[in-house]
């Protein structure tokens, strides 16, 4: 027999997702033929825009051909899109060398696990997108279990609510390796502004810890003043990683495109560039995404596909403002919804599934509960902007049910 890996015996409850998959097939079961409304995992609905979808042809075309036939690519992603990502949305900050295409911001996160290793410790924003926690802990991040908090000690919580305008008290954070920072965040729609950035960089630079920073829904980004790259603060290039993804602001959620910023300044402890060693994993456990998806992607950065993005961005943020307007409407205190697709509603006193419940009840509408992103999320349901917009006109009228 073969021992199990003893880091999956230690993730917490199953995966947030699949338990609201679970809920609501029991819903359907005890209630055949009722139609339930969907707004709470974050997955586009919307279909891929003409000139995207041109690019994605056109690259299938040619592949269809002897002549313009080719196989595997390079690991990296092809130069000409490294430098045009760099250009088109970092606007020459980060250099095409430093962008490393791949097949996702979800499979970059788990790779720069495998990179960092068992060893480091890491904070996480709480609540956060479960994988920053999960992966870590398959990676073998966790340290001893400390009963009394209910966590591993190489994992640190750093509060996010209602009370520190979803920011982390930094001058009270131990110190870490790791950071994982997400914004426009997931799940609380809190987007940091560039005095809380420069903050996060100050106290990384400090700790000598590298920030991994989750850019996935800065296209979200409607406000100037916010910044959409960790990269327009000061000194983030000596200790910031970014991530990031074509699956929101492009639909590629099912065609799979995201990307990694590894600045050149960012060094290990001994010196050796971090952009090695990540060169190194990407050569090593990936082959490179695949061709079609970068021409999509390519088409996507083109002026053509830019004005597309905007404007299935805008319809996906009108949907937010729907739903936002709903729940403020019933003297409800919410984060999000502005720049940033997910609307966090607070239900105070109340345990997170129980409202989960109660909504999908008197409403028949999925939301996903806040306790399933962290401790700090206990009290909060998330409401996802991403939908057709006829599902959320109808949830807005079942909404008033409760
Ligand atoms: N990062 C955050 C914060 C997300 O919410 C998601 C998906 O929901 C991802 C990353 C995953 O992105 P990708 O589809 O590129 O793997």
């Amino acid at each position: 027999m073969v021992k199990r890996n003893p880091n999956m015996a230690k993730l917490t409850a199953g995966y947030l997702f699949p338990e609201i998959n679970r809920r609501k097939r029991e819903y359907l079961q005890k209630n055949p033929g009722v139609k339930i409304i969907s707004l709470g995992i974050g997955n586009t609905t919307e279909p891929l825009t003409p000139h995207v979808v041109e690019g994605l042809h056109h690259e299938v075309d040619r592949l269809s051909t002897r002549e313009g036939y080719s196989g595997y690519g390079d690991e990296q992603g092809i130069s000409d899109f490294r430098a045009q990502l760099a250009a088109k949305l970092y606007g020459g900050i980060v250099k095409g060398d430093e962008v490393f295409i791949s097949d996702g911001a979800k499979c970059d996160i788990a790779r720069l696990q495998t990179m960092f290793g068992s060893e480091v410790s890491i904070a996480v924003q709480d609540p956060s997108y479960p994988v920053y926690v999960d992966g870590s802990v398959i990676a073998g991040v966790t340290g001893s279990y400390d009963q009394s908090r209910s966590q591993f000690d190489k994992i640190v919580y750093m509060k996010c609510c209602l009370e520190n305008d979803f920011f982390p008290d930094l001058d009270n954070q131990p110190r870490t390796d790791l950071i994982y920072f997400c914004s426009p965040n997931n799940p609380t729609g809190a987007v940091a502004s560039r005095e809380q950035l420069k903050k996060l960089v100050d106290f990384a630079r400090k700790n000598r810890s590298i920030i991994i920073f989750d850019a996935a829904y800065s296209e979200y980004i409607s406000d100037k003043s916010l910044p959409k790259t960790i990269f327009e603060i000061d000194g983030a290039r000596e200790v910031a990683i970014e991530v990031s993804s074509f699956s929101k602001p492009s639909g590629f959620t099912g065609v799979r495109l995201g990307w990694t910023v590894v600045p050149d300044q960012l060094k290990f402890e001994d010196g050796t560039p971090v952009r090695n060693d990540w060169n190194r994993i990407m050569t090593t456990l990936f082959n490179g995404a695949s061709n079609i998806a970068q021409y999509g992607g390519m088409a996507a950065l083109e002026d053509e596909g830019l004005a597309e993005m905007k404007s299935l961005v805008s319809y996906y943020m009108e949907n937010a403002a729907i739903i936002k307007k709903a729940l403020d409407a019933r003297g409800l205190v919410t984060c999000g919804g502005i720049n940033a697709p997910y609307v966090w509603a607070h239900f105070p006193g109340r345990k997170s599934w129980d409202v989960f419940s109660e909504i999908l009840e008197k409403c028949q509408i999925v939301t996903t509960p806040g306790s399933g992103f962290g401790p700090a999320g206990e009290g909060f349901v998330r409401f996802s902007a991403f939908g057709h917009r006829e599902d959320f006109v109808e949830a807005i009228k079942r909404l008033e049910a409760l």
